[in-house]
This record gives structure tokens, sequence and C-alpha cells, in this order.
């Protein structure tokens, strides 16, 4: 019988609560305690009443809730070794040995930092007299596991993060209605949405809306080359009788010299080279909010069901796992591993070096 936390940090995104109702259900089911870490690793830092025992019906109706029930925050002193140790009292003193992180890179970071420094954390707090010896053996292995909750769908080893699906649903309809508003001004549009080191919401976005031109992070080409082929295909699209333009920017976008693309650019391109009546749109938090897309129900669901199992099997030798989905299927893979090639992903696509960044991608799910 285990006694297992869940907590979401960084963003939220839609299916978090899913993700978290799952956790604290199935955990039931197999017999263990589940506890919520309120605020994300702030939480973790604070203790007490931050953390708390979670019943059946304390999750109910969360399947169809946004954003996080349970709070999530930035936490700066959880990156110090000294919010850490408190971190690990708080959780001793709690008598957890399990914990479930819904979060982002840096959440997942986090959880992994916090399982390797673990021994060293508890010898600090018996060496300082804060835990008993009795305390110290029984709390030698915390296990960790992480789902990932992210509108980006930035994360290696999983085709799709919890909220990604939803956020894209969101997106879609605000272009939705920008068209009707489009097509009788006869204008253009550019529209911004989410997305730093991952073009993936405006490539998704920008497909099943028929945008015009789609600007992503990871699209190799010069300042000139992105304003010459937006404008060969707009005035195509004009001269053929269209009379919306659509162009989706992710906010990552950046051209090969390193010059951010931003929204402005592109409208800027638009008015001075083709004469548009140009507006801007920033979607901005609208993309994280309202309730999850059935997909991120089902997706927060299975991985909410398989990070308990995972947990439970989960031995001291065990690489902290990761839940993703593979084709379709959900699959643990080891969260370091999970985590480094998505930073190196990021770091690849910053340099523009497109080649290597998706040969990253694509090495995730080699084997
Ligand atoms: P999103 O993708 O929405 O930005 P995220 O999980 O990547 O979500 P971050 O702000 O990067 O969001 O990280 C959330 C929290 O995780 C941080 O505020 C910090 O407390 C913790 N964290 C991040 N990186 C580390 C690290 N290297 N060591 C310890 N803790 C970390």
């Amino acid at each position: 019988k285990r006694n297992i936390a869940v907590m979401t940090s960084g963003g939220d995104a839609p299916g978090m609560n899913a993700n978290v109702r799952a956790i604290v259900r199935s955990a039931i089911f197999r017999g263990c305690k589940p506890f919520a870490v309120y605020e994300g690793y702030s939480g973790l830092v604070k203790g007490g009443d931050y953390i708390k025992e979670m019943h059946w019906e304390d999750v109910r109706g969360w399947l169809v809730e946004g954003g996080t029930l349970i709070g999530t925050a930035r936490c700066k002193e959880f990156t110090q070794r000294p919010g850490r140790l408190s971190a690990c009292k708080n959780l001793i003193d709690a008598g957890i040995d399990a914990l479930i992180v819904c979060g982002g890179d840096g959440s997942l970071t986090g959880a992994d930092v916090f399982r390797s420094e673990w021994p060293s954390l508890i010898k600090e707090l018996l060496d300082n007299g804060q835990i008993t010896r009795e305390k110290y053996e029984k709390h030698q292995h915390l296990n960790i596991c992480g789902t990932v909750g992210s509108i980006d769908n930035d994360m290696c080893s999983t085709n799709a993060t919890i909220g990604a699906y939803s956020s894209l649903d969101r997106i879609c309809r605000a272009i939705d209605y920008i068209d009707a508003t489009a097509n009788s001004h006869s204008r253009a549009f550019v529209v911004e949405v989410m997305g730093r080191h991952c073009g993936w919401l405006a490539l998704m976005s920008g497909l099943a809306t028929s945008a015009d031109y789609i600007l992503i992070p990871e699209k190799p080409s010069s300042s000139k080359e992105w304003q010459d082929q937006m404008c060969e295909i707009v005035s195509k699209h004009r001269s053929r009788g269209r009379r919306k333009t659509i162009v989706v920017v992710a906010e990552g976008a950046i051209a090969n010299d390193l010059t951010p693309i931003t929204s402005k650019d592109v409208k800027d391109v638009l008015v001075n080279r083709l004469g548009l009546d140009t507006r801007i749109t920033t979607l901005g938090h609208v993309q994280r909010g309202g309730t999850a897309v059935a997909y991120d129900r089902m997706l927060a669901t299975l991985q909410g069901v398989e990070a308990v199992q995972a947990v439970l099997e989960c031995t001291p030798d065990t690489p902290s796992p990761m839940i993703g989905i593979k084709e379709n299927k959900i699959v643990r893979r080891p969260l370091a591993e999970a985590v480094k090639l998505t930073k190196s992903v990021a770091a690849a696509i910053d340099s523009r070096n497109f080649k290597k960044a998706m040969e990253l991608r694509d090495s995730a799910f080699s084997e």
C-alpha cells in the first residue's frame, strides 16, 4: 500500500484535472492513499495544508473541468537545493513515497532533479536531526512519474501531450470566427498562436483552417525567402478570388539569421507589399481556456491509470518513467531521456540546426 501524491506544474493545460482524477481514483482502486499537492512545486516547498489527502468524491466532475483545480505555479525556490530540501521534508512528514507530476518539460526536469538528489536530501535531513532514523530508513526511495501536460505538444517521446488537442480546437474555432469578418471586409489577419520551440499548434491549426501561410520555428528560411514566398502565395490566392487572407504565426517563429519573425513583421509585409487591410489577432490565454476535448479527457485518463500502475511497478533501480502515447498506445519512457531530448531539440532549433532537431525528435521513437 503506497501513499501517492499528484501535482500539476508549469503552464495549465486542459485535461490536467482529468489526469488528477484518474490518478486519485486509480490509486484508491489499487488500495493506495492518494494526496494532492496544491500550487505545484510551491505547495511542495511550503507543505502543511498544501498537501491534502484526496477521496473518491473530491474529484467528482473533474473530467470536464478546464485549467487545474489543484493549482499550478512557477516556483523559484524549488530550483535551489534548500527549496528541494523542504519539499523532501514535507513529503516525508506527509508519509508520501511516490509523486506523479503532470507538467511540461521544465516541471519534469525538476522532478528528475528531485529524484536524483533524494538520497542526499534525506541524509541531510537525518544529519540535521529533522527526520528520525526510522523515517530515513522508510523513505530511502521516492518514486517519481511524469505525465505530460502542455498545450504546445513540445515533449519528445510522446505523440501528444495532455491539452494540445484542446488548445488546437480553441485556435481553430477562433480562426473560424475571424474568417467570417475577414471574408466580409476582404481583410488579412495575422493570427499569433503559442509555441516557442514547437510549431505544432501553428502548423496543425493552419492546416485545419486552410490558412494561406504558416510561420513556425522549425521552418528554415531567410527573411527574404519567407516574405517573398508568403507574398507570392497570398497574391495567387487573391487573384483566384479568395477574399480573406489568414497567416498563422507561432510565437517562436524565427528566421535563419536568428531574427524573430513577429506578427507585426508579417503585418508590415502584407500591408507594404500587397496593400492589404491587415489586422493582428494574438490569441493569448484563450488558447488554454475551456473544457478539455474528448481526446484530452481520454489521454489524461488512460495516462493517469498507467502512471499509478508504473509507480506500483517501479523498483529503486527502474529509471523514473514518463507516460506518453505512441501510435495510439499508452507507453512508458525514461523520463530523464525524454527531458534531455526535448531540451536538445529546443537548442538545435535555436541554433537553426533543423536536420539535427528532426533527427533528435525522431530518435525518441526509433526503437
Ligand atoms: P510549460 O511547458 O507550460 O512552460 P513547464 O513545466 O515547462 O510548463 P516551467 O516553468 O519550465 O514550466 O517549470 C515549472 C517549474 O518546475 C518551475 O517553476 C520550477 O519550480 C520547476 N523546475 C523547472 N526546471 C527545474 C530544474 N532544472 N530544477 C528544479 N526545478 C525545476
